[in-house]
């Protein structure tokens, strides 16, 4: 049986789908092996700007920033902010992140889609996913169709 995220509208087999699939990722993430690693800054700004609610205790202007960054200046520039900036809401040198447009009731791209077929986030073709994953999600949070 199917079904969708309240938060981010993607599909899975159960309410908590998306949480297990984050679970997943940041196993991966935290081993610092590539492609998985060197992503975790700009893959938990997505899911946590896709999932406010899971997020409510933190300000998500820093996950906005580290997304924005990300999109707008390229991923050595987030990756620089990240580096002196743990958490991503630390000091960061740009001043350009437009405002946030409130969530969509669903996202184009969701964390289901970057886990791929099989939801085990497979090494080949991960970095293209997560960037189609964040320039989706930065698309519709200034609120201008993908
Ligand atoms: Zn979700």
């Amino acid at each position: 049986m199917t079904v969708r995220c309240a938060e981010c509208g993607g599909s899975g087999d159960s309410a908590g789908h998306c949480r297990v699939l984050f679970e997943r990722l940041l196993a991966l993430e935290f081993s610092h092996v590539e492609p998985w690693g060197p992503l975790h800054g700009l893959t938990v700004a997505v899911h946590a700007l896709q999932h406010p609610d899971q997020f409510a205790a933190t300000d998500p202007t820093g996950w906005w920033t580290s997304l924005h960054v990300y999109v707008a200046h390229g991923f050595e520039s987030a990756a620089r902010m990240w580096a002196g900036a743990p958490g991503g809401s630390g000091v960061a040198p740009f001043t350009d992140t437009p405002p946030m447009a409130p969530k969509p009731a669903a996202f184009t791209v969701t964390i289901s889609d970057v886990a791929g077929p099989q939801q085990d986030f497979p090494a080949s073709g991960h970095v293209e996913r997560v960037d189609r994953w964040a320039r989706a999600t930065h698309a519709e949070l200034i609120g201008v169709s993908a």
